[in-house]
Protein backbone atom coordinates (compact mmCIF):
# COMPACT_ATOMS: atom_id res chain seq x y z
CA UNK A 1 0.00 0.00 0.00
CA UNK A 2 2.63 2.15 0.65
CA UNK A 3 6.65 2.89 0.22
CA UNK A 4 7.04 4.36 3.49
CA UNK A 5 8.17 2.04 6.90
CA UNK A 6 8.30 3.68 10.28
CA UNK A 7 11.69 4.19 12.41
CA UNK A 8 12.84 5.40 15.34
CA UNK A 9 12.33 9.17 14.18
CA UNK A 10 8.99 8.30 12.29
CA UNK A 11 8.00 7.46 8.81
CA UNK A 12 10.47 6.74 6.04
CA UNK A 13 10.65 6.48 2.30
CA UNK A 14 13.71 4.23 1.60
CA UNK A 15 16.59 5.95 3.66
CA UNK A 16 14.88 9.21 3.69
CA UNK A 17 12.76 10.58 7.09
CA UNK A 18 9.69 12.37 5.95
CA UNK A 19 10.28 14.99 8.65
CA UNK A 20 13.70 16.07 6.61
CA UNK A 21 11.68 16.13 3.29
CA UNK A 22 8.98 18.55 4.98
CA UNK A 23 12.35 20.47 6.63
CA UNK A 24 13.52 20.72 2.96
CA UNK A 25 10.97 21.28 0.91
CA UNK A 26 7.98 22.19 3.03
CA UNK A 27 4.61 21.04 2.88
CA UNK A 28 2.21 20.11 0.98
CA UNK A 29 4.53 17.82 -1.03
CA UNK A 30 4.61 15.06 -2.97
CA UNK A 31 6.85 12.41 -2.21
CA UNK A 32 7.98 9.13 -4.25
CA UNK A 33 9.68 6.23 -4.54
CA UNK A 34 12.09 5.17 -7.00
CA UNK A 35 12.49 2.01 -5.92
CA UNK A 36 9.09 1.65 -5.81
CA UNK A 37 8.13 3.26 -9.17
CA UNK A 38 10.90 0.39 -10.67
CA UNK A 39 9.66 -2.52 -8.76
CA UNK A 40 6.00 -1.63 -10.03
CA UNK A 41 7.49 -1.35 -13.20
CA UNK A 42 9.11 -4.85 -12.87
CA UNK A 43 6.27 -6.53 -11.88
CA UNK A 44 4.76 -6.25 -15.11
CA UNK A 45 7.67 -7.74 -16.86
CA UNK A 46 7.60 -10.50 -14.57
CA UNK A 47 4.49 -11.58 -15.33
CA UNK A 48 5.23 -10.96 -19.20
CA UNK A 49 8.08 -13.47 -18.52
CA UNK A 50 6.22 -15.63 -16.73
CA UNK A 51 3.94 -16.47 -19.63
CA UNK A 52 6.50 -16.31 -22.03
CA UNK A 53 5.46 -12.73 -23.50
CA UNK A 54 8.76 -10.79 -22.64
CA UNK A 55 9.94 -10.57 -26.05
CA UNK A 56 6.54 -9.77 -27.71
CA UNK A 57 5.09 -7.43 -25.25
CA UNK A 58 5.02 -3.85 -24.96
CA UNK A 59 4.29 -1.88 -21.02
CA UNK A 60 2.29 1.53 -22.49
CA UNK A 61 2.42 3.75 -19.14
CA UNK A 62 -0.83 5.78 -19.21
CA UNK A 63 0.72 8.80 -18.92
CA UNK A 64 -1.97 10.93 -17.05
CA UNK A 65 -1.78 9.04 -14.11
CA UNK A 66 1.48 11.16 -13.08
CA UNK A 67 3.33 12.95 -15.97
CA UNK A 68 6.15 14.89 -14.21
CA UNK A 69 8.75 14.42 -16.25
CA UNK A 70 11.56 12.67 -13.78
CA UNK A 71 8.64 9.78 -13.77
CA UNK A 72 8.52 9.68 -17.13
CA UNK A 73 12.21 9.25 -17.59
CA UNK A 74 12.45 7.22 -15.61
CA UNK A 75 10.01 4.66 -16.56
CA UNK A 76 11.72 5.04 -20.99
CA UNK A 77 14.89 4.07 -18.89
CA UNK A 78 13.07 1.18 -18.11
CA UNK A 79 11.85 0.10 -21.81
CA UNK A 80 8.74 1.20 -20.99
CA UNK A 81 6.52 2.95 -24.34
CA UNK A 82 3.86 5.43 -23.44
CA UNK A 83 -0.02 5.83 -23.65
CA UNK A 84 -1.01 9.43 -24.53
CA UNK A 85 -4.15 10.93 -24.14
CA UNK A 86 -3.15 14.55 -25.39
CA UNK A 87 -0.55 16.93 -27.54
CA UNK A 88 0.32 17.70 -24.15
CA UNK A 89 1.33 14.79 -22.83
CA UNK A 90 3.08 13.95 -26.48
CA UNK A 91 5.58 16.99 -25.82
CA UNK A 92 5.92 15.77 -22.16
CA UNK A 93 7.14 12.37 -23.16
CA UNK A 94 9.37 13.51 -25.78
CA UNK A 95 11.16 15.59 -23.59
CA UNK A 96 11.40 13.17 -20.78
CA UNK A 97 13.49 11.15 -24.02
CA UNK A 98 10.72 8.74 -24.48
CA UNK A 99 10.89 7.04 -27.77
CA UNK A 100 7.83 8.21 -30.44
CA UNK A 101 7.81 5.21 -31.83
CA UNK A 102 6.81 2.97 -28.54
CA UNK A 103 3.98 5.97 -27.92
CA UNK A 104 0.29 4.91 -28.09
CA UNK A 105 -2.46 7.92 -28.44
CA UNK A 106 -5.17 7.02 -27.19
CA UNK A 107 -8.43 9.44 -26.47
CA UNK A 108 -12.10 10.04 -27.53
CA UNK A 109 -12.19 13.84 -29.25
CA UNK A 110 -8.11 14.27 -30.59
CA UNK A 111 -7.95 18.01 -32.57
CA UNK A 112 -6.30 18.37 -35.73
CA UNK A 113 -2.99 19.81 -34.28
CA UNK A 114 -2.53 16.91 -31.94
CA UNK A 115 -3.35 14.59 -34.72
CA UNK A 116 -0.34 16.45 -36.96
CA UNK A 117 2.05 16.87 -34.38
CA UNK A 118 1.83 12.44 -33.31
CA UNK A 119 2.05 11.83 -37.40
CA UNK A 120 5.26 14.10 -37.41
CA UNK A 121 7.11 12.79 -34.17
CA UNK A 122 6.41 9.44 -35.55
CA UNK A 123 4.22 7.35 -32.66
CA UNK A 124 3.41 3.42 -32.80
CA UNK A 125 0.31 3.59 -33.14
CA UNK A 126 -3.15 5.89 -32.51
CA UNK A 127 -6.21 4.23 -30.94
CA UNK A 128 -9.38 5.61 -33.02
CA UNK A 129 -12.41 5.97 -31.20
CA UNK A 130 -15.05 6.87 -33.68
CA UNK A 131 -15.33 6.94 -37.54
CA UNK A 132 -15.08 10.48 -38.10
CA UNK A 133 -11.78 10.14 -36.28
CA UNK A 134 -10.44 7.69 -38.50
CA UNK A 135 -11.39 10.20 -41.64
CA UNK A 136 -9.56 13.09 -39.73
CA UNK A 137 -6.57 10.98 -39.50
CA UNK A 138 -6.72 10.07 -42.64
CA UNK A 139 -6.62 13.16 -44.06
CA UNK A 140 -4.14 14.57 -42.09
CA UNK A 141 -1.70 11.81 -43.25
CA UNK A 142 -2.63 12.29 -46.59
CA UNK A 143 -1.26 16.01 -46.32
CA UNK A 144 1.82 14.79 -45.02
CA UNK A 145 2.34 12.29 -47.10
CA UNK A 146 2.33 9.08 -44.58
CA UNK A 147 0.33 6.62 -43.59
CA UNK A 148 -1.32 6.45 -40.14
CA UNK A 149 -0.82 3.60 -38.11
CA UNK A 150 -4.18 2.57 -36.34
CA UNK A 151 -6.20 0.58 -33.61
CA UNK A 152 -9.72 1.01 -33.13
CA UNK A 153 -10.39 1.23 -29.59
CA UNK A 154 -13.83 -1.37 -29.11
CA UNK A 155 -15.97 -1.04 -26.40
CA UNK A 156 -16.87 -5.13 -25.58
CA UNK A 157 -19.37 -3.98 -23.57
CA UNK A 158 -18.73 -5.92 -20.05
CA UNK A 159 -19.15 -3.96 -16.57
CA UNK A 160 -15.69 -3.64 -15.00
CA UNK A 161 -17.39 -2.89 -11.61
CA UNK A 162 -15.54 -0.25 -10.48
CA UNK A 163 -16.50 3.68 -9.77
CA UNK A 164 -19.33 4.94 -12.72
CA UNK A 165 -16.47 7.18 -13.57
CA UNK A 166 -13.88 5.33 -13.94
CA UNK A 167 -15.94 2.26 -16.06
CA UNK A 168 -15.28 2.86 -19.59
CA UNK A 169 -16.51 -0.30 -21.19
CA UNK A 170 -20.24 -0.31 -21.30
CA UNK A 171 -22.27 0.28 -24.34
CA UNK A 172 -23.47 3.59 -22.42
CA UNK A 173 -19.90 5.05 -22.16
CA UNK A 174 -18.41 7.70 -24.62
CA UNK A 175 -15.25 5.71 -25.43
CA UNK A 176 -14.37 3.14 -27.88
CA UNK A 177 -16.35 1.73 -30.45
CA UNK A 178 -19.39 -0.59 -30.14
CA UNK A 179 -17.77 -3.41 -30.62
CA UNK A 180 -20.29 -5.26 -32.99
CA UNK A 181 -19.85 -2.19 -35.03
CA UNK A 182 -16.06 -2.68 -35.58
CA UNK A 183 -15.69 -4.89 -38.19
CA UNK A 184 -17.35 -2.86 -40.82
CA UNK A 185 -15.20 0.30 -39.29
CA UNK A 186 -11.98 -2.44 -40.41
CA UNK A 187 -12.82 -2.85 -43.58
CA UNK A 188 -13.61 1.07 -43.91
CA UNK A 189 -9.98 2.10 -42.15
CA UNK A 190 -8.37 -1.04 -44.71
CA UNK A 191 -9.65 0.60 -47.54
CA UNK A 192 -8.73 3.99 -46.71
CA UNK A 193 -4.96 5.44 -48.36
CA UNK A 194 -3.63 6.46 -45.63
CA UNK A 195 -3.89 4.78 -42.99
CA UNK A 196 -2.25 1.53 -41.87
CA UNK A 197 -4.21 -0.76 -40.16
CA UNK A 198 -2.10 -2.50 -36.84
CA UNK A 199 -3.77 -3.34 -34.11
CA UNK A 200 -7.22 -3.38 -31.82
CA UNK A 201 -7.47 -1.77 -28.51
CA UNK A 202 -9.61 -1.88 -25.30
CA UNK A 203 -9.94 -0.26 -22.06
CA UNK A 204 -12.53 -1.40 -20.21
CA UNK A 205 -11.91 0.83 -16.92
CA UNK A 206 -9.99 2.20 -13.96
CA UNK A 207 -9.51 0.60 -9.94
CA UNK A 208 -10.41 -2.93 -11.53
CA UNK A 209 -9.59 -5.63 -8.61
CA UNK A 210 -11.26 -8.63 -10.68
CA UNK A 211 -9.87 -9.41 -13.56
CA UNK A 212 -13.07 -11.49 -14.71
CA UNK A 213 -14.59 -8.48 -16.94
CA UNK A 214 -10.39 -8.24 -18.24
CA UNK A 215 -10.74 -11.88 -19.21
CA UNK A 216 -14.54 -11.45 -20.64
CA UNK A 217 -12.93 -8.56 -23.24
CA UNK A 218 -10.39 -10.28 -24.16
CA UNK A 219 -12.54 -13.28 -25.54
CA UNK A 220 -14.93 -10.80 -27.13
CA UNK A 221 -11.42 -8.86 -28.74
CA UNK A 222 -9.93 -12.42 -29.61
CA UNK A 223 -13.24 -13.36 -31.61
CA UNK A 224 -12.81 -10.01 -33.36
CA UNK A 225 -9.76 -10.35 -34.26
CA UNK A 226 -9.87 -13.96 -35.48
CA UNK A 227 -13.11 -12.65 -37.72
CA UNK A 228 -10.87 -10.08 -39.41
CA UNK A 229 -7.96 -12.30 -40.30
CA UNK A 230 -10.12 -14.53 -42.07
CA UNK A 231 -11.32 -11.59 -44.01
CA UNK A 232 -7.71 -10.69 -44.64
CA UNK A 233 -7.14 -8.03 -42.51
CA UNK A 234 -4.52 -9.53 -40.21
CA UNK A 235 -3.73 -7.06 -36.82
CA UNK A 236 -0.01 -6.93 -35.79
CA UNK A 237 -0.95 -6.28 -32.09
CA UNK A 238 -3.78 -6.24 -29.20
CA UNK A 239 -3.73 -3.71 -26.38
CA UNK A 240 -6.11 -4.43 -23.81
CA UNK A 241 -5.30 -1.61 -22.16
CA UNK A 242 -4.74 -0.67 -18.25
CA UNK A 243 -6.87 -0.70 -15.39
CA UNK A 244 -5.42 -2.70 -12.93
CA UNK A 245 -6.32 -1.98 -9.42
CA UNK A 246 -4.29 -0.91 -6.25
CA UNK A 247 -4.61 -1.48 -2.75
CA UNK A 248 -5.99 1.53 -0.79
CA UNK A 249 -7.15 0.32 2.03
CA UNK A 250 -4.75 -1.37 4.60
CA UNK A 251 -7.60 -4.38 5.05
CA UNK A 252 -8.62 -4.75 1.51
CA UNK A 253 -5.66 -6.34 -0.09
CA UNK A 254 -5.46 -6.03 -3.83
CA UNK A 255 -4.24 -8.70 -6.02
CA UNK A 256 -0.69 -8.97 -7.39
CA UNK A 257 0.00 -8.27 -10.85
CA UNK A 258 0.69 -11.63 -12.19
CA UNK A 259 -2.25 -13.53 -10.43
CA UNK A 260 -4.63 -10.29 -12.30
CA UNK A 261 -2.84 -10.97 -15.45
CA UNK A 262 -2.95 -14.55 -15.78
CA UNK A 263 -6.23 -15.26 -17.02
CA UNK A 264 -5.69 -12.45 -19.20
CA UNK A 265 -2.35 -13.42 -20.56
CA UNK A 266 -3.67 -16.88 -20.86
CA UNK A 267 -5.91 -16.35 -23.52
CA UNK A 268 -3.16 -14.06 -25.28
CA UNK A 269 -0.35 -16.99 -24.86
CA UNK A 270 0.52 -18.82 -28.39
CA UNK A 271 -0.73 -16.06 -30.40
CA UNK A 272 1.19 -14.50 -32.97
CA UNK A 273 0.11 -10.64 -32.00
CA UNK A 274 1.79 -8.49 -29.75
CA UNK A 275 0.37 -7.69 -26.57
CA UNK A 276 0.66 -4.46 -25.38
CA UNK A 277 -0.24 -3.05 -22.15
CA UNK A 278 -1.43 0.61 -20.64
CA UNK A 279 -1.13 0.54 -17.05
CA UNK A 280 -1.01 4.14 -15.13
CA UNK A 281 -2.24 3.71 -11.79
CA UNK A 282 -0.62 0.50 -11.00
CA UNK A 283 2.18 1.77 -11.90
CA UNK A 284 2.78 4.98 -9.71
CA UNK A 285 -0.40 4.99 -7.69
CA UNK A 286 1.56 3.46 -4.46
CA UNK A 287 4.80 4.88 -5.29
CA UNK A 288 3.57 7.75 -4.01
CA UNK A 289 2.14 9.41 -0.83
CA UNK A 290 1.27 13.16 0.12
CA UNK A 291 3.15 15.30 2.97
CA UNK A 292 0.83 17.59 4.63
CA UNK A 293 0.94 19.46 8.08
CA UNK A 294 -2.19 20.13 10.73
CA UNK A 295 -2.26 23.56 11.06
CA UNK A 296 -5.67 23.71 13.15
CA UNK A 297 -7.47 21.55 15.25
CA UNK A 298 -10.95 22.15 15.36
CA UNK A 299 -12.98 20.16 18.03
CA UNK A 300 -16.99 20.82 17.29
CA UNK A 301 -20.37 19.17 18.51
CA UNK A 302 -20.65 16.35 16.39
CA UNK A 303 -16.91 16.24 14.71
CA UNK A 304 -13.57 17.08 15.18
CA UNK A 305 -11.97 18.64 12.25
CA UNK A 306 -8.25 18.57 11.38
CA UNK A 307 -7.27 21.41 9.02
CA UNK A 308 -4.27 20.08 7.26
CA UNK A 309 -2.42 22.23 4.77
CA UNK A 310 -3.18 19.64 1.61
CA UNK A 311 -6.63 20.06 -0.16
CA UNK A 312 -8.94 19.02 -3.07
CA UNK A 313 -6.97 21.03 -5.30
CA UNK A 314 -3.59 19.53 -4.40
CA UNK A 315 -5.62 15.59 -3.99
CA UNK A 316 -9.24 15.34 -5.77
CA UNK A 317 -9.90 11.86 -5.91
CA UNK A 318 -11.61 12.12 -1.53
CA UNK A 319 -13.75 14.47 -3.49
CA UNK A 320 -13.93 13.46 -7.03
CA UNK A 321 -14.76 10.08 -6.34
CA UNK A 322 -15.68 9.42 -2.71
CA UNK A 323 -12.01 7.89 -2.36
CA UNK A 324 -10.30 6.18 0.31
CA UNK A 325 -6.65 6.92 0.88
CA UNK A 326 -5.11 5.52 4.19
CA UNK A 327 -3.84 8.37 6.33
CA UNK A 328 -1.01 8.01 9.11
CA UNK A 329 1.04 9.92 10.97
CA UNK A 330 4.84 10.58 10.37
CA UNK A 331 6.17 11.20 13.72
CA UNK A 332 6.59 8.07 15.74
CA UNK A 333 5.99 9.03 19.80
CA UNK A 334 2.71 10.51 21.12
CA UNK A 335 3.25 13.20 23.92
CA UNK A 336 0.76 12.97 27.07
CA UNK A 337 -1.35 15.79 26.45
CA UNK A 338 -2.93 14.44 23.21
CA UNK A 339 -5.63 12.04 23.31
CA UNK A 340 -6.77 9.52 20.61
CA UNK A 341 -9.71 11.22 18.62
CA UNK A 342 -11.75 10.79 15.58
CA UNK A 343 -11.09 13.60 12.96
CA UNK A 344 -11.99 15.05 9.45
CA UNK A 345 -9.27 15.14 7.70
CA UNK A 346 -10.00 18.17 5.72
CA UNK A 347 -8.01 21.08 3.34
CA UNK A 348 -8.86 24.59 3.87
CA UNK A 349 -10.66 25.24 0.80
CA UNK A 350 -14.01 26.66 0.87
CA UNK A 351 -16.39 23.62 -0.20
CA UNK A 352 -17.69 21.10 1.90
CA UNK A 353 -16.23 18.06 -0.39
CA UNK A 354 -12.91 19.26 0.93
CA UNK A 355 -12.08 16.45 2.69
CA UNK A 356 -8.88 13.54 2.60
CA UNK A 357 -10.69 11.28 4.59
CA UNK A 358 -13.34 10.98 7.12
CA UNK A 359 -13.64 9.57 10.88
CA UNK A 360 -10.01 8.99 11.27
CA UNK A 361 -9.08 7.52 14.65
CA UNK A 362 -5.27 9.46 15.30
CA UNK A 363 -3.65 10.75 18.21
CA UNK A 364 -2.90 14.74 17.02
CA UNK A 365 -1.13 17.91 17.26
CA UNK A 366 -1.41 21.09 15.61
CA UNK A 367 1.62 20.96 13.60
CA UNK A 368 2.44 17.87 12.96
CA UNK A 369 3.42 15.51 9.95
CA UNK A 370 0.87 13.44 7.95
CA UNK A 371 1.31 11.27 5.19
CA UNK A 372 -1.14 10.68 3.07
CA UNK A 373 -0.98 7.31 0.84
CA UNK A 374 -1.44 5.88 -2.57
CA UNK A 375 -1.35 9.22 -3.91
CA UNK A 376 1.05 8.38 -6.69
CA UNK A 377 -1.44 8.48 -9.14
CA UNK A 378 -3.99 11.14 -10.11
CA UNK A 379 -3.39 12.70 -7.26
CA UNK A 380 -0.47 15.48 -8.40
CA UNK A 381 -1.92 14.78 -12.01
CA UNK A 382 -5.29 15.90 -11.67
CA UNK A 383 -4.34 18.99 -8.86
CA UNK A 384 -5.44 22.92 -9.74
CA UNK A 385 -4.84 26.49 -8.23
CA UNK A 386 -8.25 26.33 -6.65
CA UNK A 387 -8.56 29.57 -4.61
CA UNK A 388 -5.20 30.57 -5.93
CA UNK A 389 -3.39 28.02 -4.03
CA UNK A 390 -0.01 27.03 -5.53
CA UNK A 391 0.76 23.52 -6.78
CA UNK A 392 2.97 21.37 -4.31
CA UNK A 393 6.46 20.35 -4.59
CA UNK A 394 7.01 16.82 -5.95
CA UNK A 395 10.24 15.20 -4.31
CA UNK A 396 11.54 11.81 -5.57
CA UNK A 397 13.71 9.93 -2.71
CA UNK A 398 16.18 7.43 -3.97
CA UNK A 399 18.19 5.51 -1.68
CA UNK A 400 19.74 8.23 1.06
CA UNK A 401 18.81 11.05 -1.71
CA UNK A 402 16.08 13.39 -2.30
CA UNK A 403 15.62 14.81 -5.26
CA UNK A 404 13.48 17.60 -6.28
CA UNK A 405 11.58 17.06 -9.22
CA UNK A 406 9.09 19.87 -9.63
CA UNK A 407 9.56 22.73 -7.40
CA UNK A 408 6.53 24.47 -5.18
CA UNK A 409 4.77 26.82 -7.54
CA UNK A 410 5.13 31.03 -6.52
CA UNK A 411 2.03 32.89 -5.92
CA UNK A 412 2.53 35.45 -8.91
CA UNK A 413 3.02 32.47 -11.19
CA UNK A 414 -0.76 31.75 -10.90
CA UNK A 415 -1.35 35.18 -12.22
CA UNK A 416 1.12 35.83 -14.36
CA UNK A 417 -0.85 34.70 -17.82
CA UNK A 418 -3.55 37.34 -16.94
CA UNK A 419 -4.21 40.76 -17.61
CA UNK A 420 -6.10 44.18 -16.80
CA UNK A 421 -8.61 45.71 -18.81
CA UNK A 422 -6.76 48.90 -20.90
C1 LIG B 1 -6.66 6.02 -18.00
C2 LIG B 1 -6.34 5.07 -19.07
C3 LIG B 1 -5.41 4.05 -18.84
C4 LIG B 1 -4.77 3.82 -17.51
O1 LIG B 1 -5.69 3.42 -16.55
P1 LIG B 1 -5.18 2.98 -15.10
O2 LIG B 1 -6.42 2.64 -14.39
O3 LIG B 1 -4.49 4.18 -14.50
O4 LIG B 1 -4.26 1.83 -15.27
C5 LIG B 1 -5.09 3.22 -19.90
N1 LIG B 1 -5.66 3.39 -21.12
C6 LIG B 1 -6.56 4.35 -21.37
C7 LIG B 1 -7.14 4.48 -22.72
C8 LIG B 1 -6.92 5.23 -20.36
O5 LIG B 1 -7.83 6.18 -20.60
Amino acid sequence: MTPATSHPDGLHVEGIALSAVAARFGTPCYVYSRAALTAAFAAYRDALAAQGMAGRSLVCYAVKANSNLAILNLFARLGAGFDIVSGGELARVLAAGGRADKIVFSGVGKAREELRAALQAGIHCFNVESASELLHLNEEARKLDVRAPISLRVNPDVDAKTHPYISTGLKSAKFGIDINAAFDLYRQAAALPHLAVKGIDCHIGSQLLDPAPAAEAVDKVLQLVDRLAAAGIPLEHIDIGGGMGIQYRADEPAPAVTDYLAPVLARLAGRRERIILEPGRSLVGNAGLLLTRVMVLKSGEEKNFAVVDAAMNDLMRPALYDAYHEIKKVGAGDTATQSVNRWEIVGPVCESGDFLGHDRELVLAEGELLAIFSAGAYGMAMASNYNTRPRAAEVMVDGDTMHLIRRREDVTELFALESLLP
